[in-house]
């Protein structure tokens, strides 16, 4: 079983020519809702590759809590760790431009009171093989969930975005950071990939950095390293490609499957994701992702 530990967020999606520069407006194509946060991403993407997922986390009592609840449920995600607490549940205003390129503000508000495990949670992380976490949620809760992962011998990934200063304790309990281009250079310093990758087993013992259209790249602190080529594929909206990434190569994982063929198996899944419009709609199952492998 895969648990994740993190936020549920409403998106609500603007497509653009181009993203408005500061003080600008500019006239959009389109609006739609739909399911995101990269918690719920994440589950949505583990439970399309096959994986029992659970979710732990918090929506409000407005209506998009009840759409993400049911939204997640219907994807076969158990949901007895979702929250329902007062206020609104998390957005996400994006825009997507011609490029499928995206930018992004969040409001937090439900996943705010994600601080901690509250009962219950704890026994659901410790029957998992792996717990997904990322930083949606108050940095409190999510070193916490680590924590509870390392006692019992849990597979602890962390996507470290959106891209925040890591303390040491939490850094301590990760055995999986997955961050991409842009998150391993704000950690370290380092533009280079490959020296952003060292950096980051100093800190923990595996790391995949994921480089958008040109793959990943992944390594041990043992000194092990595997460039991941990307599928060459026509983006169209890269929104959670990274979720998408992380919720295959978890699954994958967790059925014992060797890193090298669980990255390929994650490379494949975004690639497919990306070539569709949208977040949680856009990933793809499992059979379309061996289809793809082998096509
Ligand atoms: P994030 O979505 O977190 O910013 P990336 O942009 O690095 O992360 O994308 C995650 C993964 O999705 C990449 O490692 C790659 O496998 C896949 N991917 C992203 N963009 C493309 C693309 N344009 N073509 C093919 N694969 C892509």
């Amino acid at each position: 079983t895969v648990t994740v530990f993190g936020s549920c967020n409403m998106d609500l999606v603007a497509y653009a020519g181009t993203a408005p520069s500061r003080g600008e407006t500019v006239l959009g194509r389109e609006f739609r809702t739909a399911p995101g946060g990269k918690g719920a991403n994440q589950a949505l993407a583990a439970a399309k590759a096959g994986a029992a997922v659970r979710m732990v986390g918090a929506v409000g009592e407005d209506e998009f809590g009840a759409e993400l609840r049911a939204n997640l449920a219907d994807s076969t995600v158990d949901v007895s760790g979702l929250r329902t607490v007062p206020g609104r549940s998390g957005t996400a205003h994006i825009v997507v431009d011609d490029s499928g390129d995206n930018s992004i503000v969040i409001v937090p508000a439900a996943n705010a009171a994600v601080q901690g495990l509250v009962e219950g949670d704890e026994a659901l992380l410790a029957s998992s093989s792996c717990v997904l976490l990322q930083l949606e949620t108050p940095l409190d809760g999510v070193a916490e969930a680590a924590a509870a992962g390392r006692r019992h011998g849990v597979r602890v990934v962390l996507t470290p975005a959106p891209a925040a200063p890591l303390p040491a304790e939490l850094l301590s309990n990760v055995d999986l950071l997955v961050p991409n281009e842009h998150e391993a250079a704000v950690l370290t310093g380092h533009d280079d990939p490959h020296r952003a990758l060292a950096a980051l087993l100093e800190l923990v013992p595996e790391v995949v950095i994921t480089l958008g259209a040109r793959g990943s790249l992944y390594g041990t602190r043992q000194g092990e390293v595997v460039e991941v080529p990307g599928f060459p594929v026509r983006a169209v909206d890269t929104t959670a490609a990274g979720d998408t990434f992380v919720g295959m190569l978890a699954t994958a994982l967790g059925e014992g499957v060797a890193m090298p063929e669980a990255l390929r198996l994650a490379s494949a899944a975004s690639a497919l994701s990306v070539q569709r419009i949208g977040a949680s709609g856009s990933m793809p199952s499992r059979p379309e992702i061996e289809a793809f492998l082998t096509s």
